[in-house]
């Protein structure tokens, strides 16, 4: 074996005996309620489908009618040739959705975050993140060269007073997740905003998990509390409830075509496939047209939530359908998650560097298109497999 190949097999069992490596599996069916998994059928539930529209019978049939008419792939970058006519109408669609003069396609959330943050602050400025922001949003803060200060999760005492500190940076930028993505709380948007107005600071807020999930037609949380115009910058993910790929930045006219002229990460790359356009455009209506689906999502998760608490399961401070089943030790959650795919149930121990060491959990997302029968056989196996472990 090589030098390299010897000193990466040492990591790896660095990462095995401390409960951190990490495996793919294979999942061999559409995403819906139940998946299979090595010929075995299983409830699903830690995947970010929210509203079951990744398998959605027009979701699908938008996608290939897309692919049959423009092709598979975008076939170069968007400024160069891979503009296609699917990305412009779901960006139309997206605006409107946001309230925003205008809406970017990237493609992905990651792609998005990194871009955007890099576009915005460099070397002079401010950018200010919570502590429990998304890997992405992390690793666009890093790469931007602005000074990263970084404040306690949620605590706008602590952003203040990191802003009052930052008053001769040139621009001062604030990010967060607004629910965030592994704990299923809100970001306190409205102290966010008005901490904003004071320090003239920009607001830019991540909403993967909360489109789809709540506010006016599923549009999110600056939506829900009405604070959509107070927000300079709006990301998403066409990825999680509207079951597609790619992610959004929506805002000003302004900001949307300096983008298109700055950010790297949308320059520098090809243009998302149109089947994956048109298939998020068809999603976005549907959670319009049907809003029962998010009433359901909530209703689902309501009933999850109350069966594991009231089995004694710890669930933190979720106030979202993400329902985070804290652990604490890495090991534990492995083997937790482990003992119920043998009951039949899908859920992946989330463990550090995703989450703080010692705070291991399984995070576990029922869905709108889960079925009360479903959800009732998942919560026996998480009840009988947390008794068997000792940890209710
Ligand atoms: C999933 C996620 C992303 C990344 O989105 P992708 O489209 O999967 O790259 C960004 N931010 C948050 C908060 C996320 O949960």
């Amino acid at each position: 074996m090589n030098r390299l190949d010897t000193e990466l097999r040492c990591s790896l069992a660095d990462l095995e005996r401390n409960g951190l490596r990490r495996n793919l599996r294979i999942i061999a069916s559409e995403h819906g309620p139940r998946v299979v998994h090595n010929g075995v059928n299983l409830i699903m539930l830690c995947s970010n489908n929210y509203l079951g529209l990744a398998a959605h019978p027009l979701v699908k049939k938008a996608a290939i009618a897309a692919a049959e008419r423009y092709g598979v792939g975008a076939g170069a970058s968007r400024l160069v040739a891979g503009n296609l006519e699917p990305i412009r109408r779901l960006e139309a669609n997206l605006a409107d959705l946001k309230k925003t003069e205008a809406a970017l396609v990237f493609g992905s959330g990651y792609l998005a975050n990194l871009g955007v943050i890099n576009a915005l602050v460099g070397p002079g400025d401010a950018v200010f993140s919570d502590e429990l922001n998304h890997a992405s949003l992390i690793d666009g803060c890093r790469l931007s060269k602005a000074a990263v200060r970084i404040y306690r999760h949620c605590d706008f005492d602590h952003l203040r007073a990191l802003l009052e500190q930052a008053v001769s940076a040139r621009r001062r930028l604030i990010v967060t997740d607004s629910i965030f993505s592994m704990d299923g709380d809100f970001a306190p948007l409205r102290e966010i905003v008005e901490l904003a107005r004071r320090f003239d600071a920009a607001v830019m807020i991540d909403e993967a998990h909360a489109v789809g999930v709540l506010g006016p037609d599923g549009a999110g949380l600056a939506a829900e509390l009405g604070l959509e115009k107070e927000i300079d910058v709006h990301v998403g993910t066409l990825s999680k409830a509207l079951g597609s790929y790619g992610a959004y930045v929506a805002g000003s006219s302004v900001l949307i075509d300096f983008l298109v002229n700055r950010a790297r990460s949308f320059i520098y790359t090809t243009g998302l496939p149109p089947a994956l356009a048109a298939a998020a455009d068809t999603a976005i209506e549907i959670m319009k047209a049907e809003p029962q689906r998010i009433r359901r999502l909530w209703s689902n998760a309501a009933h999850l939530r109350q069966r594991l608490a009231q089995a004694g399961f710890a669930l933190g401070s979720s106030r979202s359908p993400i329902l985070p089943l804290h652990i604490g030790e890495a090991q534990t959650a492995i083997a937790m998650a482990a003992r119920l795919l043998e009951l039949g149930v899908y859920v992946i121990a989330i463990r550090p560097p995703t989450v703080p060491a010692g705070t291991a959990r399984l995070r576990i997302t029922p869905t709108a298109a889960h079925s009360i029968a479903d959800l009732d056989e998942a919560a026996d196996a998480i009840i009988q497999s947390g008794r068997e472990l000792r940890l209710i």
